[in-house]
């Protein structure tokens, strides 16, 4: 069977999947970039960071708004058939 051949697919076997059987997974994954506040220190604060910031943006200014977002936030939607979801559910980052 070819990865496209059903509308519905596992993502890890390609099995067809039946809406409304019960028998598959829905996996939504959220990735966003280190969410903690920045640690700044005393000194840090202290200091004008304005040149640094104007030296890291134009680093990037290589980069388009939609590759700079998807270095900070990706959402995936899968769909995995129940045997491929149960392997992969306890061994997610494998
Ligand atoms: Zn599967």
């Amino acid at each position: 069977m070819s990865k496209n051949s059903c509308e519905l697919c596992c993502a890890r076997c390609s099995a067809e999947l039946m809406p409304g059987k019960g028998d598959f997974y829905m996996v939504k994954i959220e990735a966003l970039a280190d969410p903690s506040p920045p640690d700044f220190s005393e000194d840090d604060l202290a200091r004008d960071h304005k040149a640094e910031i104007e030296r890291l943006m134009e680093q990037m200014g290589d980069l388009s708004e939609r590759e700079l977002f998807d270095q900070i936030y990706r959402r995936l939607v899968l769909y995995m058939c129940g045997p491929c979801y149960r392997q992969w559910i306890e061994n997610p980052v494998g």
